[in-house]
């Protein structure tokens, strides 16, 4: 497989079926728990920077796209147009969203 190519709907896609394969969706998904489990792979990012782990670091940062990418797949969303709809309406938004400090 050329991962270098792979849309994100193939990514969603493929990060789902590796999990479906694996066991984590024989039963209705916790999707709070799944939500739960992907801010988990991004506190061990932290402690990964924060013990200057660079591969660590940039390892739990692959497990949080992944177990995202395995909930879009799970849940039948199209990812790349929502980031498309979001980053438009992000555009628009002014200077540090009107924020002050
Ligand atoms: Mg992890």
């Amino acid at each position: 497989m050329n991962y270098e190519k792979l849309s994100l709907k193939e990514w969603c896609d493929l990060c789902h079926s590796i999990a479906k394969e694996k066991g984590f969706w024989e039963k209705d998904r916790n999707i709070g728990e799944a939500l739960m489990l992907i801010v988990t792979e991004l506190a061990e990012a932290m402690e990964g920077y924060r013990k200057q782990d660079h591969d660590n670091f940039r390892e739990e940062l692959a497990d949080t796209f992944i177990r995202l990418f395995d909930l879009c797949g799970g849940l039948g969303i199209d990812i790349q147009s929502e980031i498309v709809k979001k980053s438009e309406k992000n555009k628009l938004r002014p200077y540090k969203h009107g924020k002050i400090c």
